[in-house]
C-alpha cells in the first residue's frame, strides 16, 4: 500500500490526524503531512478511514498488483 497526501487539495479539516495519528499530521498552517507513506499493516485500517473521512479527497491510496 502507498498512500499520498496532496497538500494543494488539503483544506486543514485535520480528520485524518483524527483518525490515524501515527500515520498523519499537521504542519503549522494546519495542511497535512504524511508520517509514514507505506503504512505498515497495523495500520492500514486507519489510513483506509481518513481516506474516506477526508472532506477534499486529498489523500489517496495505491495497491500494488498481484
Ligand atoms: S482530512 Fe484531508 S483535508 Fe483534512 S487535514 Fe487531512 S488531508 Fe487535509
Amino acid at each position: 500500500m502507498r498512500l499520498r497526501a496532496d497538500r494543494d487539495i488539503c483544506i486543514g479539516s485535520g480528520n485524518c490526524v483524527l483518525t490515524a495519528p501515527e500515520v498523519f499530521d499537521q504542519d503549522d498552517e494546519g495542511f497535512v503531512e504524511l508520517l509514514e507513506p507505506d503504512p505498515i499493516p497495523a495500520h492500514e485500517q486507519g489510513v483506509r478511514n481518513a481516506v474516506v473521512r477526508c472532506p477534499s479527497g486529498a489523500i489517496s491510496l495505491s495497491e500494488p498488483r498481484e
